[in-house]
């Protein structure tokens, strides 16, 4: 195979945090080495890597030093400055590249694009005062103000309703713009994962089945019924049509609302590995960070096939924590659920700490047992 990066070229990661993390722990498994841009040794990434730096990213002398210790460079989260981005990818390829990359920051400009190639997405509109925010209520009825750009786990995002002052809202918020939704109602979301290599070909994990607490995942389930054959051909056609679009190589997610009336629309992309597959860990042949090495790495494709029947996984938040690691804790997690933990000093309240995974012979049992071993874990 032409162009393969293989075992000893150093992989370069921008972002220090849990999914860089899990990315360096498959590479070094596979004799690559990790250089990492955004955080320092005691990083979640920094930790399993050979070479890191902390930098900032206007910091373009850094940046270049680091693209050059890279074969190739990737990133795990989405908020890198384009300008970051381009000097990165003038040294040394940047995968997925620039377009994806600059839409799912904006998510104005992400959801144009998803509606430019005919995926559907709630009613939404940009706005940029507090009576253009009136106007969209009026419009739309009940809605969320997203900001535009740097949200995430539900950071940067206000429900609105008649009661809203919106007027106050708006200045309350203090951002120039944002994007205001119509609130969908929806059966369940689910997030389809998957991964496009060079040549263009494409793999998929059957889409998971998600459960938010307080905008943040709490529990992700594989092999739910809900999600039925003909959700799955559906939801997968979209990340399809979403890699080939953006020409990605390399792996991304698309979180997807199953409204009330049984239409399937995208409510972000997530341009990296995401939450939701970090069950394939255990749950498949390929994880999703194997999958992104293979994909950006020119390494052969693989069929993704579940090992187990079901699967689950629950977040480890701050407050899911033991006060401390005593024998105890670690005797009710057992070794199935499969503890993963980040690394990271304070364990503070909403921040992932760490996940358990299980897998079982069906989606409930998985979902019980993960559910029940996170709540024994601060009994
Ligand atoms: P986001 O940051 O866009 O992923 O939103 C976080 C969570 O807020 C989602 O997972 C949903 O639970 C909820 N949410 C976001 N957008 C909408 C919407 N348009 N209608 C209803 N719920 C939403």
């Amino acid at each position: 195979m032409s162009n393969l990066i293989g075992p000893g070229s150093t992989i370069g990661i921008l972002g220090a945090g849990q999914l860089g993390r899990m990315l360096a722990s498959v590479a070094r498994r596979m004799g690559y080495r990790i250089a990492v841009f955004g955080g320092d040794d005691s990083s979640p990434t920094g930790q399993l890597s050979d070479l890191s730096w902390p930098g900032n990213y206007d910091d373009a002398d850094a940046l270049a030093e680091f693209a050059r210790a890279a074969d190739v460079v990737t990133y795990e989260f989405e908020n890198i400055p384009a300008p970051a981005a381009a000097r990165i990818a003038e040294i040394t390829p940047l995968c997925p590249g620039a377009a994806l990359l600059t839409a799912a920051q904006n998510r104005f400009k992400e959801k144009t694009a998803l509606t430019s190639i005919g995926l559907p997405v709630a009613p939404f509109r940009m706005v940029h005062s507090g009576d253009e925010l009136a106007a969209a209520r009026a419009e739309f009825g009940d809605c969320i103000l997203k900001a535009n750009t740097d949200g995430y786990d539900g950071k940067g995002q206000w429900s609105v309703s008649d009661e809203t002052d919106v007027v106050a809202l708006w200045e309350e918020t203090g951002i120039p713009e944002a994007v205001v939704e119509k609130k969908v109602s929806f059966d369940f979301e689910l997030s389809a994962i998957g991964g496009r290599y060079r040549d263009g070909q494409k793999a998929f994990y059957a889409p998971f089945l998600n459960h938010h607490e307080n905008h943040i995942l709490d529990v992700t389930i594989s092999a739910a019924t809900q999600v039925t054959p003909e959700l799955e051909k559906r939801a997968t056609e979209m990340a399809a049509a979403v890699l080939d679009h953006f020409e990605v190589i390399g792996v991304l997610c698309i979180e997807l609302f199953l409204t009330t009336d049984g239409q399937l629309i995208v409510n972000e992309i997530a341009p990296r590995p995401h939450n939701s597959g970090h069950l394939t860990i255990e749950a498949y042949n390929c994880s999703q960070f194997e999958l992104q090495l293979r994909t950006i790495c020119n390494l052969p494709s693989v069929n993704l096939e579940r090992t187990a029947p079901a699967s689950a996984m629950a977040n480890l938040l701050g407050q899911h924590l033991p006060s401390e690691w005593t024998t105890d804790a670690f005797s009710c997690v057992g070794t199935q659920p499969n503890l993963h933990l980040y690394g990271k000093a304070g364990a503070k309240t909403n921040r992932k700490m760490g996940h358990l995974t299980i897998t079982a012979d069906s989606p409930d049992e998985a979902e019980r047992s993960v559910r029940k071993t996170r709540d024994q874990l601060t009994a």
